[in-house]
Formats: C-alpha cells, structure tokens, sequence
C-alpha cells in the first residue's frame, strides 16, 4: 500500500541562481494573475484556458512552454474549488511555481534536483535530513512546487509514494473507547481527558446561555447591550475564538493519536476502535443522548479518528474497527450485557457489573470491551461480526479484516 506524500526540501542556491528563481516565480505568479483576469471566469478547463493564452503567455512572461501549461493548470485547479466553495478566485500572491516531470528531475546519486527557469535548466543541490533521504531514495518522483519562503529561502515541495511497512499480524489488541467521558481512553488504563477544551467551550456557552436569557428579559438599556455583545461574540470574536479552540483540539488529537500509536507498536499490538462510520444516518432518527451525538457528530472525534487511522496505517499497526452497540453496557470481565439491572449501575464514570461484581472506570470498561472484539477478528474462524476499517474501498480484497 502507498501513500502519497509531500517532502519539503530545502535548496542550496547560489547568488546567480537566486537571480534566475526568483524571475521565474515572478513570472509564474504574473501570469497567473494575468490568465485570471484575462479570461472568462467560467473556464475551468486548464486546456481551454492554454488554447487561449499559451502564446500570450510566453510572449508576455518569458516563461518556458511547459511552465506556460503549468500557469494553465495551476489556474483551472483553483478556479475548480473556488467553484465548489461559490467565490471568485482570489489574486495569486506569488511565490511559488508548480513543475511537472518535463522541467523537474529529481536524482538521487548526489541528491539534487534539476529545474527549468526563465534561463535555463538549473540544478540544486538538496539540504535534507534522514527522513527526507529514505522517503525520496529509489523514488521518481514527478510533480513537485517551488516555494520562496518568508525568510528568503528556497524549498522544493516533492510528491512522493511513500512505502508503507507492513502491516504487523498480532494477536495483542489495544482497545480505544473514544469521546465518552474522556477524550480517549484504552484498555491499558491511558486516558486523556479534555479538562482544558471543556473548560474554554463552558466558558463561552454559558455566557451565551446567560445573555441570551438576559436579552429575552432584563431592562430595555440591558436587553439591547445584551443583543450587542451576542451579536459580536457571533462575530470575529467567536471566530477568532473557535479558531483558537480547532487549533487546540488538533494539538491535543495529534498527541493523543500519536501516543497511543507508538504504545501499539512498541508493543506489538494492533488497534481496535468503534465503527461509528454512517451512524449519524443510522441513528439520527432515534432520540440519543448528549455524549453519543457528539461522539458520532463532532468533528474533533471524527479528526481523532482520522489521525489515529493515518498513524497507525503509517506505522504498520493494524487497526481494526468493531460495532459500537452495547460496548458501554457490557461487562468486559464477565461478558455479560445489561447485567442484572437491580444489581449494576453506570452513573458519570463509574460502571459496577450486576453479575460478577466488577466495579470501576466506565470508560476502562469500554475500552476493553473493544478491545475483547478487536481481538476476536484475529483468532482464525472468528465470528465475522467485525468490518474493516477500510470495508467500502477493500470490499472485494481476501482480508476484510485489516489494512491491505
Ligand atoms: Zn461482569
């Protein structure tokens, strides 16, 4: 299985050099901007736009002619999503030229790569680390950007497949209870829960909950300083502050994934999660409570989710998905669901088992409940009660099971 990825890579460049990029980015930039204002904004096809402009462009802009098509590619892709996003498309601020395998060669002899200026082939040597160097080594790489940095310096943007490691059979099995009363919390006992996030997200819906009731009621003067600071906290305000909150929350995400990915592979254990994929269909209709309409809606699980599927297929973990149903009323000691009602009880974080008595951390209990289903896919002849992660894309590959 390959990934696609985007290597960043720094240039070396010499004074003369740095003469020779720089015209060119100018150029690419100008005549992007050039194409964009001189052409019908409903082309979005980048070989109508070359009929067009092809010759215009080299004459005016002194670009090469692949670059010229690129010019025209560049443009009809960002006039297509600024289509789908219903907007016209801004004004290009330059700085970057894309290259296509017929005026950018990598070589992996003496690291260096080969690109086409408005003068000429040009070749630059690569400043890159390890990682850079065993994701580029035996590639051949054929799309790559052209970046000037804030800070005056080159770097080459390089598409690569990346290999992945394969997948490691095991019969270990970690299981992820995600978003119930933690953030995550697996069958090992971690648990990371969103002290910090809930307390900046209560802070602001409560004051919202208390103005909105002092706009309702309240004195005239106060009612409308009440609309007034709704109104802006709905505004930039609120803006700037979810912002900050996503920004947050995909911080936290990127930990949480990543720790509990290299727990997996440190100790040879594949992931199991619930399959909540096209519950919101399924379920929407039905009354839920609070916490499983987050779990399932939410795009801060759904983003924990992915990260944790991207750095797991990454690393060579498996990652198997179960069905969600009841794995927060059974009992992982005994396997008992629902057990004797009179006897159990789940209130906030605690679960107690009405038939063997088990007592402790709900979220535990459910994490290793997933984890007992995720290791069932694996003993051979299992029950086939499990889908894979990716069951719609592998339907019809031998392993429904795992990662192909
Ligand atoms: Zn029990």
């Amino acid at each position: 299985m390959t990934q696609v990825l985007t290597l960043s890579c720094r240039l070396k460049v010499s004074q003369s050099q740095a003469a020779k990029l720089d015209a060119t980015l100018d150029a690419f930039g100008q005549a992007l901007n050039w194409v964009n204002q001189n052409t019908p904004e409903k082309i979005v096809n980048a070989v109508k736009l070359q009929s067009l402009c092809y010759r215009e462009i080299r004459a005016r802009f002194g670009l090469s002619s692949n670059l010229a098509v690129q010019v025209c590619r560049r443009l009809a892709g960002a006039r297509k999503v600024a289509r789908q996003k219903n907007r016209p498309v801004k004004a290009f601020k330059g700085g970057f030229a894309t290259y296509d395998a017929r005026i950018f060669s990598f070589r992996e002899k003496d690291w260096t790569v080969s690109l086409t200026t408005v003068e000429g082939r040009e070749r630059f040597e690569l400043a890159i680390g390890h990682y850079q160097r065993e994701q580029l080594a035996g590639s051949n790489p054929k799309s790559a950007t052209l970046v000037k940095r804030k800070d005056g310096s080159y770097s080459i943007q390089i598409c690569v497949e990346a290999k992945l490691p394969e997948q490691q059979n095991t019969a270990r099995v970690i299981g992820v209870d995600l978003g119930r009363t933690d953030i995550a919390h697996t069958s090992e006992g971690d648990n990371w829960n969103g002290q910090q996030l809930s307390k900046i997200r209560d802070r602001y819906s409560k004051l919202r909950a208390v103005l909105q009731q002092k706009a309702s009621k309240g004195t005239r003067s106060s009612r409308r300083r009440c609309r007034e600071l709704l109104q802006r906290l709905s505004g930039k305000e609120r803006r700037f502050q979810s912002r900050q909150r996503c920004v947050a929350k995909t911080w936290v995400n990127h930990r949480i994934s990543k720790a509990i990915v290299s727990r997996a592979k440190a100790t040879n254990s594949a992931i199991a999660l619930e399959d909540l994929t096209g519950i919101r269909e399924r379920v929407n209709q039905q009354p839920r409570s609070k916490t499983e309409r987050r779990r399932a809606n939410s795009w801060a699980f759904y983003q924990l989710r992915q990260f944790l599927e991207y750095k797991a297929r990454v690393a060579g973990v498996s990652l198997i998905l179960v069905p969600p149903a009841y794995t927060s009323q059974t009992c992982h000691r005994c396997l008992h669901i629902h057990p004797d009602p009179e006897q159990s009880y789940r209130s906030g974080k605690q679960f107690k088992c009405g038939h063997c008595g088990w007592e402790g951390d709900a979220d535990l209990n459910g994490a290793n409940v997933i984890a007992l289903l995720g290791a069932a896919v694996n003993q051979p002849g299992g029950p086939g009660l499990f889908c894979s992660a990716e069951r719609n894309k592998l339907r019809a590959t031998e392993s429904p099971h795992s990662f192909a």
